[in-house]
C-alpha cells in the first residue's frame, strides 16, 4: 500500500512507468527499508535493481528472488510489486532470525517489464539473461520520444551512490514470486500455486484480398468478397482450434474491412490471430496449421498469412517445483499446479538458471487493472513458501 503512493491513480490503481520519476521514488523507498537490513544496493547496465543480502560464502552465486515495480498505466498494486516486496519480506525474516544463509540472496526489480513505455517488454530481464543485446533496447523511444538510453540517463542521476554491476552475472536459482492474474487458485480454493511454466504464444496477420464490387449488380458468381472469406476462414479456424478442455486459447480481436461501405462488396478484410498453448509441440502444431486453413476457406479470394510473433512455451524444472512444494508442505500450505497464461521475467531466467514461479490468487482473477487486489492472507501465505524455498535454495 505504501509502494503504491508512488504513481497512485485517482482510481486508486496505479501509474508507475519503467524509469519513470514514480517508478524512481519506489525504488528509492525500497532501499530505506533495506538500510536496517544492511542490504546492498546495486543496478546494471540495463537498469535493473538489486539489493543484496551476503551469505556465509560471499563469492558463491546468489539466489534471486523479485519481479518488477513498473505497471500498466492503468495498473493495479500487486502485478510485480508483490514479488518484489515478498522477497524483501523473506529476507527481513532471515534478518529477524538471525539466519544467515550460504549464498547470498538477492532482491530484484527487473526492468521495464510491462512493456508499456518501452515495447516491448521484459528487457532488463531479457538483457541480463543475454536473450536479446541491450544495445537494440537503447534507442527505443516512449510515446514522448524519450529513449531508453536517456531513462537510463534519468536513473544513474537519480541514484549516483549506487554502484553499477557488470550485467548478467551467475545465478544460482531464480523464484518469482507473483499475483496468478487469472481466476484458478481463487475458483479451487488454493492460497499457493506451483507454476509449472509458462504458456506460449504465436500471433499471425491474416490479410484476406477480393474485388470490390457494386452490392447491387455484381453477380455473385463473379464476386469476390473478402468479409465473406474472412469469416468462413475465422468460423474454421475456431472450429479447428476448438478443444473441449479449453486450453487452447484462440482469439481474433480486431477485423478490418476495405472500403467498409454498406454498398460495396468488401474488397480487402484483415484479421488478427492470437493463438496461445502451453504445451510446445500442441502450439507448434495448431499455428503451424493456421495457413492451410485459411487458404482452404478463402474462396474465390487470395489470402496471406504472417506470423508477428513467436513465443514458445516453457517448462520449469522438476527440481524447482518440488522445492515450491516441499516448502509450502513444510508450512502446512496446500498447493496447486498450474501453468501461467502471462509472460514474465522468468521466462528469460529460465534459460539461464533453474528457475521457478509461485501463484498467489488475486480477486476474480482481475489484473492490468486499477481494481486488482490480492487479500493479506493469500500474499502471507506466498511469502512465506517464498521465504522457505529461498532459505532452501540458498544452502544447495
Ligand atoms: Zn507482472
Amino acid at each position: 500500500m505504501l509502494l503504491a503512493r508512488h504513481g497512485a491513480t485517482p482510481a486508486k490503481g496505479v501509474n508507475r512507468q519503467a524509469l519513470s520519476a514514480e517508478e524512481f521514488a519506489a525504488r528509492r523507498e525500497l532501499i530505506e527499508w533495506a538500510r536496517p537490513l544492511g542490504l546492498t544496493a546495486y543496478t546494471d547496465a540495463a537498469g535493473n535493481f538489486f539489493l543484496r543480502m551476503e551469505g556465509r560464502e560471499r563469492d558463491a552465486a546468489p539466489v534471486v528472488s523479485g519481479s518488477h515495480l513498473d505497471s500498466q498505466p492503468t495498473g493495479g498494486k500487486f502485478d510485480g510489486v508483490y514479488g518484489v516486496l515478498a522477497a524483501l519480506e523473506a529476507v527481513e525474516a532471515m534478518r529477524a532470525s538471525r539466519h544467515i544463509p550460504k549464498r547470498p540472496i538477492e532482491i530484484v526489480a527487473w526492468m521495464n517489464e510491462e512493456g508499456s513505455r518501452f515495447a516491448p517488454g521484459m528487457m532488463g530481464s531479457a538483457a541480463f539473461a543475454g536473450a536479446a543485446p541491450l544495445s537494440e533496447m537503447l534507442p527505443v523511444r516512449d510515446a514522448k520520444g524519450v529513449s531508453v538510453e536517456q531513462g537510463l540517463a534519468d536513473m544513474k542521476r537519480a541514484f549516483p551512490s549506487v554502484p553499477e554491476r557488470e550485467l548478467g552475472r551467475p545465478v544460482a536459482a531464480y523464484v518469482e514470486t507473483h499475483i496468478e492474474q487469472g481466476p484458478v487458485l481463487e475458483q479451487q480454493g488454493y492460497s499457493v500455486g506451483v507454476v509449472t511454466g509458462i504458456q506460449g504464444k504465436r500471433t499471425f496477420r491474416v490479410t484476406v484480398a477480393g474485388e470490390e464490387a457494386h452490392a447491387g449488380t455484381s453477380q455473385r458468381r463473379d464476386r469476390k468478397d473478402a468479409l465473406l472469406a474472412a469469416t468462413a476462414i475465422i468460423q474454421a479456424l475456431a472450429k479447428a482450434l476448438h478443444d473441449e478442455e479449453d486450453v487452447v486459447k484462440f482469439t481474433v480481436g480486431r477485423l478490418e474491412v476495405k472500403p467498409n461501405a454498406p454498398s460495396v462488396v468488401a474488397g480487402q478484410a484483415v484479421f488478427s490471430i492470437d493463438l496461445r498453448h502451453p504445451a510446445e509441440a500442441m502450439l507448434r502444431a495448431l499455428g503451424d496449421g493456421v495457413p492451410a486453413i485459411c487458404k482452404g476457406h478463402a474462396g474465390a479470394c487470395s489470402v496471406k498469412v504472417e506470423e508477428l510473433v513467436t513465443a514458445m512455451p516453457l517448462e520449469f524444472p522438476h527440481t524447482m517445483r518440488d522445492e515450491i512444494r516441499a516448502a509450502a508442505q513444510r508450512l502446512g500450505l496446500r498447493t496447486m499446479d498450474l501453468p501461467s497464461a502471462a509472460g514474465h521475467d522468468a521466462r528469460y531466467l529460465h534459460g539461464i538458471c533453474p528457475s521457478g514461479m509461485i501463484f498467489v490468487p488475486c480477486k476474480d482473477g482481475i489484473s492490468h487493472n486499477e481494481a486488482e487486489s490480492a487479500t493479506a492472507d493469500d500474499l502471507y501465505d506466498g511469502t512465506r513458501v517464498l521465504a522457505e524455498t529461498l532459505a532452501a535454495l540458498a544452502e544447495r
